[in-house]
């Protein structure tokens, strides 16, 4: 069936992100309650629906590391992406809360799973792996959302960031610690300093996971932006400085793990299906872990010790 815009009855807005808003809905004909994102494009019809087009792929298969989409449709210059509710927000918040191994080992895994199932079945890298790219659920489900499935709308979005990226700069660093339009991966930064275009890979993908995996457990962005002077120091730290660890209180097949993620040569990172032979992800297989009571308790937490949060500047 066809989503269309009639059918919501609109509630609460879940969050801003960098190119729109994402909201609570209940779609009236199912009865289900949905995200609604809407993204701002000055674009002409065409263009719009090609991206609907694109987006379409995502009906074909589906998995339960990915978000599942219901449908997109675009009206005047601004596109809406229905996806499932999750009802626990994105993983960034969580990031700093008390991460046990095991919660973070079952983390891991379900992003690795979903980063496989995007490439194996879908065909398409995610090219922005990070925590708040992770939602979360009230049953400690961990799932992928915000990946790159439509060539013309990230050719769009990257347009629409032209024109601002010192402030983006600024927002971003505010907000998120790192730098969207700038790549993050030491090989895509070498390239594009020395005039390459260097192609994204499944590799880049498993640096960001990386790095992903140490926010969780320590809590911020591991180079972060107030250490160095600029994004420039910022960039050289991640080219030439030592890959960030995970802190010792966790084993060292999690260390061997993460540390395999980061090795600075992309050639030398494991693919997804050696990363889920790694011991560290193996031993998950078999656990069980209290996800449920993790999220609830990451929940009791953030309400005592809430995130500081920096207003998005006007
Ligand atoms: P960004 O562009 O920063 O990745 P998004 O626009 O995708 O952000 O989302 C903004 C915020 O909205 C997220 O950080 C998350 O808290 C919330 N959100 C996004 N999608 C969903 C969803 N499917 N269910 C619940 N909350 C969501």
């Amino acid at each position: 069936f066809k989503i269309k815009m009639d059918d919501f009855e609109l509630f609460e807005e879940l969050g801003k992100g960098n190119y729109g808003t994402v909201q609570k809905v209940l779609h009236r004909p199912t009865g289900v309650t949905m995200a609604l994102k809407e993204i701002r494009l000055e674009l002409d019809d065409s263009k719009l629906k090609t991206i609907i087009t694109e987006l379409d792929i995502l009906h074909r298969a589906t998995s339960n590391r990915i978000i599942e989409f219901y449908g997109a449709f675009f009206i005047e210059s601004c596109v809406y992406y229905c996806m499932e509710f999750m009802d626990a927000g994105s993983l960034d918040f969580f990031a700093g809360c008390d991460v046990p191994e095991d919660v973070l080992a079952r983390i891991t895994r379900s992003m690795v799973e979903g980063l496989r199932f995007l490439k194996d079945e879908l065909k398409i890298m995610h090219r922005d792996v990070k925590p708040t790219n992770a939602l979360v659920n009230m049953k400690g489900e961990v799932k992928l959302c915000d990946f790159g499935v439509s060539g013309q709308l990230d050719r769009s979005l990257a347009k629409t960031n032209i024109g601002c990226q010192s402030y983006m700069a600024f927002r971003e660093l505010e907000a998120d610690k790192r730098c969207s339009f700038l790549p993050q991966q030491p090989e895509r930064i070498k390239g594009e300093s020395q005039g390459v275009v260097t192609s994204y890979s499944a590799a880049s993908d498993v640096w960001s996971l990386g790095l992903t995996i140490i926010e969780v457990a320590i809590g911020h962005y591991p180079f972060p932006p107030e250490t160095y002077s600029n994004v420039f120091a910022q960039l050289t730290a991640i080219v030439h400085g030592d890959p960030p660890t995970l802190p010792e209180r966790y084993s060292p097949e999690a260390q061997d793990f993460v540390a395999q993620c980061l090795r600075k040569d992309a050639r030398l990172r494991p693919s997804y299906q050696q990363l889920l032979e790694h011991p560290w992800l193996k031993g998950d297989v078999q656990r069980d872990v209290d996800m449920v009571g993790w999220v609830e308790r990451g929940i009791a937490y953030r309400k005592e010790n809430p995130k500081i949060s920096v207003p998005a500047l006007a």
